[in-house]
């Protein structure tokens, strides 16, 4: 699939702001430049929905007052949205794959392919993998997410037997290709960590899209759905629904079922969960996969940002900058603003953040009343519920100046009220906004 190609007509800049939700204050809006001896140097780290916006961004608005270099390890970034997709065969995973080279083209930034491993903020300097190391004035990291180790799942081949596909890419082929293999009648069992995780609905529509593909190529298999949580997490009650209607005894939803460990006897897959008085029970799996519990990147625990529970980096929502460790801004996934871990947020998130810097390095300030009041972050979600129909969550968040944090604004929380197709037209013509915002 191309998503480039979906678009009906381009979206102008307005357009994209408003549909995709940014701090609406832009810092080349017309604000004095102060006379530079040098640009400053901005460092991003990380070129998924968080980063490779920020550099966008930064590299936008700050013009020739600054110079971005973006570092990814990899050549192409996958998407995990729509990854669910893959699983199904309604998308190709090579469709879901964005290069750098319009981000070199048309805003000058560098992209280095190297893996950032540790940061020193007071110096300025931050250590790549290859061993060379790059100046900063500014840092932004947008890493992502990590997982807690799972019992059992220790070699390379446990893990590959047990694809989490919670980052898209090769596990995700490999879920996709062992539902495929599996025989009719056979069991899948998942498993969704305690919140908080990247996309509160992602595996519950997962959970959806599995059952939809098990009722028309596998009618005699079924799923079992273990969730650490007590409820559903997000839209509860079209998932609910969806659970009971459409997957009657295909479907078994398990809540308050953290899986614990995992083993393999006898071909198959145990997935181990507590039993409520000390003991465990087991849930055997023809195909398990199992999402382990979310954490931020190792980079960001490396680098000293990570001050929340032992799991998240603490930010100022204004900037983005860590509480933990000047000069380093965080955004998407590994921050713990507390808003929802989304891609379309991380877009926005690196709006605000880039605005921010752009303020910081020309010496303007970042919490005069009106860009207060402008700091506002959108959070969208599309969910396949099944082959061809979809449902949404829309909210929108807003920095609350009496506490300092982001605040969701109750009147701007919606649902879909129903499953429909148009909205599976929608959720396609909505992704491909959002990756050509963020790659393009
Ligand atoms: C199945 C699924 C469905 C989803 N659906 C939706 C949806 O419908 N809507 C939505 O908004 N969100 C959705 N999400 C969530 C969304 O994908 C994430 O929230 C988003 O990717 C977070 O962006 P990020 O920039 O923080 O991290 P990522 O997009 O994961 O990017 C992190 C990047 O950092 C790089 N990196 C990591 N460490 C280093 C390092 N040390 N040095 C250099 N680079 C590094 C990685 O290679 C990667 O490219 C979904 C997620 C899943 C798993």
């Amino acid at each position: 699939m191309k998503f480039e190609t979906m678009f009906e007509q381009p979206l102008n800049r307005r357009g994209f702001l408003g549909a995709l939700g940014s701090a609406a204050v832009l810092a080349s809006a017309g604000l004095p430049r102060p006379a530079r001896a040098a640009a400053a140097r901005i460092v991003v780290v990380g070129g998924g929905f968080g980063g490779a916006t920020a550099a966008k961004y930064i590299a936008l608005w700050g013009g020739a007052g600054v110079s971005v270099t973006l570092v990814e390890p990899n050549a192409r970034h996958v998407s995990c949205i729509l990854s669910n997709l893959v699983l199904n065969d309604r998308v190709k995973l090579a469709g879901l794959g964005f290069g750098y080279d319009l981000l070199k083209q048309r805003y000058g930034i560098e992209v280095v392919a190297d893996r950032a491993m540790a940061a020193d903020a007071v110096a300025g300097k931050l250590d790549l993998a290859s061993g060379i190391a790059l100046d900063f004035d500014r840092l932004v990291i947008a890493p992502g997410i990590g997982f807690d180790p799972v019992p059992g799942l220790d070699t390379p081949e446990q893990k590959s037997l047990v694809p989490h596909a919670w980052v898209a890419g090769p596990q995700t082929q490999a879920l996709r290709d062992q539902l495929n293999a599996l025989r009719d009648g056979g069991t899948v069992v998942m498993s969704i960590p305690k919140a908080p995780y990247r996309c509160p609905p992602g595996p519950y529509e997962r959970a959806c899209v599995i059952a939809d593909f098990l009722k028309r190529r596998k009618p005699r298999s079924k799923l079992v759905v273990l969730d650490a949580n007590a409820d559903i997490q997000a839209e509860p009650i079209m998932f609910h629904r969806a659970f009971a209607t459409l997957y009657p005894g295909r479907l078994e939803y398990v809540p308050n079922a953290e899986v614990r460990r995992v083993s393999f006897e006898a071909g198959r897959k145990l997935a181990w969960v507590s039993d409520g008085i000390g003991g465990e029970t087991s849930w055997a799996a023809d195909v398990l996969n199992v999402i382990p519990r979310n954490t931020a990147a190792r980079l960001a625990h490396d680098t000293g940002v990570v001050n929340l529970n032992g799991r998240w980096a603490g930010v100022d929502p204004l900037t983005y900058e860590s509480t933990a460790v000047p000069r380093i801004h965080v955004i998407g996934d590994a921050q713990g603003t507390g808003m929802p871990k989304a891609g379309h947020i991380a877009n926005s998130e690196a709006k605000i953040c880039a605005d921010a810097v752009v303020r910081m390095i020309n010496g303007w300030p970042v919490d005069d009343a009106v860009r207060m009041q402008s700091v506002v972050a959108n959070s969208a979600c599309f969910s396949p519920i099944t082959y061809d129909t979809a449902s949404w969550l829309n909210a929108v968040f807003a920095y609350d100046p009496a506490t300092r944090l982001m605040k969701r604004v109750d009147a701007s929380f919606g649902e879909a009220p129903a499953r429909s197709k148009e909205n599976y037209e929608q959720m396609m013509k909505w992704a491909a906004r959002l990756f050509d915002d963020t790659f393009a």
